[in-house]
């Protein structure tokens, strides 16, 4: 969320009135197990701004000057709405080794498996290869850097990914939609990588175990952010003109209703943002 500082507090705070910021929505408790290791992305005690605080569609809201960021001038704040799902995803590529002109398969075209596929774009990974049936997804995907876009719902899917890859597979997968590990472990090259980002609590995978030993892939959990804001936010000041394309829906508050039908549908293109009158 973006949001225009009100009134700053304590006196020393760094922000000012008038300040455009960007709200890292999660606020870790620093005294359960995971926080005192230093894992704060895994806080079991979490205030979740949206959830269990006020949140993004909420006027006003008061958030620990800690949690905020200032957006630079010049950056949009509907781009700038994208710092959080961005520094999410910058959580799985600090772990990425990531190499120049190996290839990369995106398994989802959503917002998250979007942002991905333009990170990797950028950072000369390539192809970049993206599994997705929604047709305007697919579209944007391809807006923001991807290669190519297999709809994974048509006969022979994965032999056109597969093929995509050269018959050799992907070193870097990424699974966007957190259900697709035996997809992900057929198309993973040997010695490759799988992350998984989407979190569904639903999913039940079958997959051999041999087929983690067999080609020695790395699977990697990734939840939310850690420490990524502020490369989130250069990121997205760099290339507003990508990262922008993202943003497929502006609804004002008063509409909230036709934003959550949008978001439930599954219909929207890209990320579906609420605005309100207090930022542009
Ligand atoms: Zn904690």
């Amino acid at each position: 969320m973006v949001g225009v500082v009100e009134t700053p507090a304590p006196a020393d705070s760094s922000f000012a009135r008038g300040n455009v910021v960007v709200v890292v929505p999660n606020y870790p408790c620093r005294r359960c197990y995971s926080c005192r290791r230093g894992l704060i992305n895994l806080c079991d005690e979490f205030d979740h701004a949206g959830a269990t605080s006020d949140g993004g569609l909420a006027e006003l809201l008061w958030v620990p000057d800690e949690f905020l960021h200032r957006v630079p001038d010049g950056l949009e704040p509907a781009v700038a709405a994208l710092a959080e799902p961005l520094a999410c995803v910058l959580n799985a590529v600090v772990r990425i080794n990531w190499q120049a002109g190996e290839p990369v398969l995106v398994l989802g075209g959503g917002p998250i498996g979007l942002l991905f596929a333009a990170v990797a774009k950028l950072s000369g990974s390539g192809p970049v290869i993206v599994s997705e049936p929604n047709p305007a997804r697919a579209a944007l995907a391809l807006a923001v850097g991807a290669d190519h876009v297999v709809d994974p719902l048509q006969p022979e899917a994965l032999n056109r990914l597969s093929e995509l890859l050269g018959g050799n597979g992907a070193p870097i997968v990424f699974d966007a939609l957190g259900s697709l590990l035996s997809t992900a472990l057929h198309l993973v090259a040997k010695g490759g990588s799988i992350y998984i980002f989407g979190v569904n609590q639903a999913a039940q995978v079958t997959f051999k175990p041999a087929e983690i030993v067999d080609k020695e892939v790395n699977v990697f959990g990734v939840y939310i952010a850690k420490g990524t804001f502020p490369r989130a936010i250069r990121l997205l000041a760099a290339h507003p003109d990508v990262f922008g394309r993202i943003v497929s829906d502006s609804i004002p508050l008063a509409d909230w209703g036709r934003a959550r039908d949008l978001l439930m549908s599954g219909t929207a293109a890209g990320k579906i943002l609420v605005t309100m009158a207090r930022v542009g």
